[in-house]
């Protein structure tokens, strides 16, 4: 207790000197959207030690903000506490004065709450590590400007970085700033469209990091007069903003994902783990896809990676297996998972994918065959054959394999699950007689 007065009273005397006086605590709410409260430095004391209150009600919270509603979850009665995490306590950049931590949600009596998505994490994490197995991961971040946003002109186009150039620089320096490894930033596919990498961390590392770039961007963004979207689909269209995942699974110093004896040099382990994602793909996408609006980014030929299977460098594959240059292969090989997007909390993302995972190393799974094509040109029969099938084509058809998946159920828990299938049922009936054109209205800003 000593030691962490003393440590707090440090990060205390490091915002200080920063400038910092306002505290920002943001959670990762069910549907995707992220959520803050905010307190002065001086509060930094009691917050590290007790926390802020908080209501449960927040598991239920649809993009529209309204709530849904079951026996189990959502009313007004209760209160959390939300924890910073001290780790990750970094002033803002973009945003001189502020400070951000992400929070961990505990009951008042002090125990997790069973709802917690970073506990959720920590929980899967600790599962692997009973195994003797370790992960790295880390997402991609694209986002789109609004109206009058930079960047306009080809795809990839080097005469993009001519309007937008010093923006992109002081996204870059915001991020560097705040201690987070920038492997690479371009303009995207589209017009006013760009993609920021970051180097891969632990997994709850990565979900941290996947909020902090996103809040960066935006406030990076906000001083240039812009403002960033990270929806699945930011016009009716368009080409979406993914939120690629990639993942290695680790040995101590070994990376599975290389030097074995399995497809493209995978160790048995790696591929096992691999195969158990490739199982659980159909319900995982209603985790990494979770929006009526997911559905309509999740297409073929758009490297959105809509089928079901996995190939070596395939950017139509919904798993892409990278082994990277050959002389840095034994660090870098790893699986890039591509269906999913940013309306996904990216905790649950990464918690998820690795009981999927795990529930492959457990069963010794073995990968399919793998396929080197764009599976939307294939001959269906063909297709069929080799078992490659298209992803859920929306959220209901997602939502109903998540709820037949016994490996996520047990994985999360009966609270955190039915939370989840409530949120994605709500929103599945809010967006029902929506059109396409109303869907990505009503989504564009809120991620
Ligand atoms: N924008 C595409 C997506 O929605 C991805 C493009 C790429 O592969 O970088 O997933
Ligand atoms: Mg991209």
């Amino acid at each position: 207790m000593a030691d962490r007065a003393a440590w707090v009273e440090r990060a205390m005397a490091g915002m200080t000197e920063a400038g910092v006086r306002v505290v920002a605590l943001s959670w990762v709410d069910n549907a995707g959207i992220s959520r803050a409260k905010a307190v002065p430095l001086g509060r930094l004391h009691q917050l590290a030690g007790h926390g802020v209150g908080m209501s449960p009600v927040f598991d239920t919270f649809l993009v529209d903000d309204s709530t849904a509603r079951t026996d189990g979850h959502g009313g007004p009665c209760g209160d959390l506490l939300l924890l910073p995490d001290m780790n990750r306590l970094v002033p803002l950049a973009a945003q001189p004065g502020w400070a951000w931590a992400p929070a961990d949600r505990y009951g008042q009596d002090g125990a997790p709450y069973p709802g917690c998505h970073r506990s959720f994490v920590n929980r899967m994490v600790r599962r692997a590590a009973d195994l003797g197995l370790s992960l790295l991961m880390g997402f991609e971040t694209e986002w789109s400007l609004g109206p009058g946003g930079l960047g306009d002109g080809p795809a990839y186009g080097l005469s993009r970085l001519a309007d937008s150039g010093a923006y992109l620089l002081d996204v870059v320096d915001a991020l560097t700033a705040q201690g987070v490894e920038v492997l690479q930033v371009h303009p995207e596919y589209e017009p006013g469209q760009f993609e920021v990498s970051t180097a891969a961390e632990d997994p709850l590392g990565a979900a941290d990091t996947a909020v902090l770039v996103r809040h960066t961007v935006r406030t990076v963004s906000h001083a240039h007069g812009l403002r960033a979207s990270f929806a699945p689909l930011t016009t009716p269209s368009g080409i979406g903003n993914g939120g690629h995942v990639h993942l290695s699974l680790w040995r101590g110093e070994e990376n599975l994902m290389h030097g074995g004896t399995g497809p493209r040099g995978m160790t048995s382990e790696g591929e096992a783990f691999l195969a158990g994602v490739l199982r659980s793909l159909p319900a995982l996408t209603a985790i990494g896809c979770p929006a009526p609006a997911s559905y309509l980014r999740l297409a073929p030929s758009a490297w959105a990676g809509a089928y079901r299977c996995w190939g070596w460098e395939n950017r139509e594959a919904a798993l892409r297996f990278v082994t990277g240059p050959a002389h840095e292969a034994s660090r870098c090989a790893n699986a890039e998972l591509k269906c999913f997007d940013q309306a996904a909390n990216p905790y649950l993302v990464v918690g998820s994918v690795i009981a999927a995972g795990l529930a492959g190393c457990e069963e010794a799974l073995r990968l399919p065959e793998e396929y080197s094509d764009d599976p939307a040109h294939a001959d269906p029969v063909e297709l069929e054959r080799r078992g490659v099938e298209r992803l859920p084509a929306g959220l209901d058809e997602a939502v109903r394999h998540l709820e037949g998946s016994a490996v996520l159920r047990k994985a999360m828990g009966d609270h955190l699950f039915g939370s989840v299938l409530a949120v994605r049922d709500a929103e599945s009936v809010l967006f029902a007689d929506s059109t396409r054109t109303q869907t990505v209205e009503a989504t564009r800003w809120r991620y």
